[in-house]
């Protein structure tokens, strides 16, 4: 099967990037090493649907190295890097996926990538089991399972499993500890200061940053624009949520309330039209909008765009958009700030989430057959050694109990 890339030339930097993440991705490196011994995908075909940057692409290459077939395309139209693309085809993966594609151009890419007739899928978001269900029913007996990478995918899936529409099972990566623990609030916690800072070039100190959400990716967010030095709001609709802002030091208000205070906003909920017309009037002039959750519908860029008296290109990836005399401004067309502006979360955090998908593919090879509910979570054991893992990639060991202190911990009859 051919590739669909934007330029093949550009594999060399890709290459760099490649090794550069792979330098700080020991977990990564040690389960390459063991897929490498055991070959425990050979004649298996996987189709990947992640963020295509340089991370996911050495999860590729440690997949590859288990003796899978890589079938690869990106998970957003904004935060595929063109030269890690050319360096999986140049490294004899079938890539296809370019940065800013069309949303034609988008699904086509997702197309291909199914079209290999995949044993195992890994996706972030659901559009690559979404197509498979709805457009590839033939395939769908011939997938041993797959992996789900993120929050909103999570949703879907049971969504479909409620309605019984789900036809493999999915095993739910997002709710392994080591990964929305460490991913969604420490990754998203600096990759999205990373895409807003490098965006903008603005201070985030003495400004007020508006947090939409506070679940994982949210208490992240939050955390660090305190430690910029920022005044935070916090906007939600769980009741328990907002105690726990609260209680984090955070002012709660709903969104009417905040529209006119704010300088920044990060809307990080999977919801729709959380910042949408209601708000926009009352905002600043000058505010910045931006958007770390899922679709482009959290900022309701759509409607701004219908109700803009002048739309205009400001810096690179910030558009301005006239209400008035007021410049509303957004980043990254209100797509994933930290991956359509930036590289996403650091190497070390997506080596925890990316052992979890290698090792959840690898347990789905091994239980081929036998995985009876169409969705699990990880196994407590591959969440349990992946922190290991972690801690001896670290070099730090930790206590663990006596034998004394096991029957102590255990019983009941205790002073
Ligand atoms: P979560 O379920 O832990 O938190 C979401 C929070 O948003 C919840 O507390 C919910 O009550 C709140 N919420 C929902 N609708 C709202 C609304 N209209 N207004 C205010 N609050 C609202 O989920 P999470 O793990 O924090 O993930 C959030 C989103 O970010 C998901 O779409 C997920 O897929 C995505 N995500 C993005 C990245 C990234 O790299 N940018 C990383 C991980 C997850
Ligand atoms: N398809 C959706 C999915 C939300 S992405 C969309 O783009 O709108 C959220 C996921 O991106 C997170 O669960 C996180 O694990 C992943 N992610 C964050 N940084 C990444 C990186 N550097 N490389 C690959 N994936 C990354």
């Amino acid at each position: 099967m051919k590739s669909e890339i934007r330029d093949i030339n550009l594999a060399p930097d890709g290459h760099k990037k490649i090794a550069w993440v792979k330098a700080n991705m020991p977990l990564l490196r040690g389960i390459e090493a063991e897929f490498l011994a055991s070959k425990p995908f050979v004649g298996v075909r996987i189709a990947l649907s992640i963020h295509l940057e340089a991370k996911t692409a050495y999860l590729c290459h440690v997949l590859r190295s288990g003796g899978a077939e890589m079938f690869v395309t990106g998970s957003n139209p904004l935060s595929t890097q063109d030269d890690v693309a050319a360096a999986l085809v140049d490294a004899g993966m079938v890539v296809n996926a370019w940065y800013d594609s069309t949303p034609a151009e988008y699904e086509a890419h997702i197309r291909r990538t199914v079209e290999c007739a995949p044993g195992i899928v890994i996706d972030d978001g659901g559009d690559l089991v979404q197509m498979l269900h709805l457009e590839y029913p033939h395939l769908l007996p011939g997938i041993i399972g797959g992996c789900e990478e993120t929050t909103t995918g999570i949703l879907r899936l049971l969504a479909m499993e409620k309605e019984g529409a789900l036809k493999f099972p999915m095993i739910l990566v997002n709710n392994a500890q080591c990964k929305h623990l460490f991913d969604n609030r420490y990754g998203t916690g600096q990759s999205v200061w990373d895409g807003i800072n490098r965006t903008t070039n603005l201070t985030v100190a003495g400004k007020t940053v508006v947090v939409a959400g506070y679940g994982w990716c949210g208490k992240g967010v939050a955390m660090r624009a305190k430690g910029f030095g920022a005044a935070v709001i916090v906007t939600e609709i769980d009741p328990v949520k907002a105690i726990e802002a609260l209680m984090d030091g955070f002012s709660v208000m709903t969104m009417n309330e905040a529209a006119p205070l704010g300088d920044i906003f990060i809307t990080v909920t999977g919801c729709n039209d959380v910042v949408g017309e209601a708000h926009f009037p009352l905002m600043k002039d000058g505010a910045i909008m931006c958007n770390a959750g899922h679709f482009d519908v959290e900022v309701n860029v759509k409607r701004l765009s219908e109700i803009a008296d002048q739309i205009e290109d400001k810096r690179k990836d910030i558009v301005g958009y006239r209400l008035g005399t007021k410049w509303l401004n957004v980043l990254a067309g209100g797509r994933l700030v930290n991956l359509a502006a930036g590289d996403g979360h650091p190497a070390e955090i997506m080596d925890m989430s990316f052992a979890i998908q290698a090792l959840s593919a690898r347990y789905l090879i091994e239980n081929k057959g036998k995985i009876t509910k169409m969705t699990m979570d990880v196994p407590e054991d591959i969440d349990q050694s992946v922190a290991l893992r972690k801690l001896t990639s670290l070099g730090i060991a930790i206590d663990s109990l006596t034998a004394e202190q096991a029957t102590y911990m255990e019983g009941w009859r205790v002073d």
